[in-house]
Order: C-alpha cells, then sequence, then structure tokens
C-alpha cells in the first residue's frame, strides 16, 4: 500500500547512513542544513532553559545527528573516546545525556535502551518514533492528531499526560525497497 499523501506528517530526524565522523557531520536532524548553524540554535534552547551547553553535550549531539540509528550511552561513550581522544566515565555521559532529555534535543528509545536526536522543531508530545526492525533506522514523525486522541482518552480516566513517546516497530521504505525518503527541512 503507497503512503498516503496530503496528510500534515512530516518527516524530521535524519535516516541517512551512519558514516563520517561526527564532527563532519553534514546531515542532521534539521535535514542539510550547516551543523554549526544547528548548534548556535540549539545552544540558545539550553540557554533559555539554564542547562549548560557544555563541549560533551555539543560531541553527544552531533554524534548523535550523525547517526540513523538509536544509539545507547555506552555506544556514545565508545564512540566519543575514539573521536575525542579523552576518557569518559558512564555517569558523566550519562549526566550529559540527561541535560539533553530535559530539553527535548533528544529522545529516549526505551524498547533499544538507547537515544536519538530529535528536531527543535519536535512537540515532544506528539512524536512517533518509528523503528526499522531489520537496518534500526529510527524516524521521528509528528502526528498531532496521535497526541489528542492520548490526551483524550487518558482524561476520561483522570490521568494527565506529561511525556509521551510512542514506538513504532516494522520496516523502513529502504529496507522494503522501496523509494527514498524525503527528508526535506520541515
Ligand atoms: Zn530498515
Amino acid at each position: 500500500m503507497k503512503a498516503s499523501r496530503g496528510k500534515k506528517r512530516r518527516f524530521i530526524s535524519s535516516a541517512s547512513d551512519q558514516e563520517g565522523t561526527p564532527l563532519s557531520a553534514s546531515r542532521t536532524a534539521f535535514g542539510h542544513i550547516d551543523p554549526q548553524s544547528a548548534l548556535r540554535e540549539v545552544s540558545a534552547i539550553c540557554r533559555d532553559h539554564g542547562v549548560q551547553f557544555t563541549e560533551l553535550r555539543q560531541r553527544l549531539l552531533l554524534t548523535l545527528w550523525a547517526s540513523s540509528v538509536p544509539m545507547t550511552a555506552y555506544e556514545l561513550l565508545h564512540r566519543l573516546e575514539e573521536t575525542w581522544a579523552r576518557t569518559l566515565v558512564p555517569m558523566t555521559v550519562y549526566r550529559a545525556l540527561s541535560g539533553l532529555l530535559n530539553v527535548n534535543l533528544i529522545a529516549r528509545i526505551e524498547s533499544h535502551n538507547a537515544y536519538v536526536s530529535r528536531s527543535t522543531r519536535s512537540h515532544p508530545n506528539a512524536s512517533v518514533f518509528l523503528i526499522c526492525t531489520q537496518c534500526k533506522s529510527t524516524i521521528e514523525i509528528q502526528d498531532v492528531f496521535v497526541e489528542e486522541r492520548v490526551n483524550e482518552s487518558a482524561g476520561r480516566v483522570g490521568f494527565q499526560v506529561q511525556r509521551s513517546a510512542l514506538e513504532i516497530h516494522g520496516k523502513c521504505a529502504r529496507c522494503l525497497g522501496g523509494t527514498k525518503l524525503d527528508l526535506g527541512a520541515p
């Protein structure tokens, strides 16, 4: 079945191959824009939320932007140790990730115990993560309709939603042999 067009859904995260060094990444969660300008944007977001945008957080973000698959904290730690020539302890990485989670610059994929980058333009509770069971690529889409329905259903039982991130498992277009995804900027 062909994907329907015209729905208010936009592909936000990059689904590019994992390639290159993080600092030379040319594709980011923002599409094909310059990582340096994206870094300036997220730096301002951190400042507004009182979160320090440390060099470690910057490198974590760049690494996740360059990856199309979720990465565990230990994978991130090892990748940074390779590219940064610095020894890191897990607690430091977890603390840095926690700050990025708090300002919604990354998301935790519970089923993989791993992290993905997300767009600054995304609405956290409208996020749906499409996770390929074959290549593990993960795409974040925004679906406000899902958010509204979840809020309505939760509200009927007196529950107030504070945070949600739906994870949908299946096969991506590339693994299905279909057409390339449209990864244009939102
Ligand atoms: Zn796939």
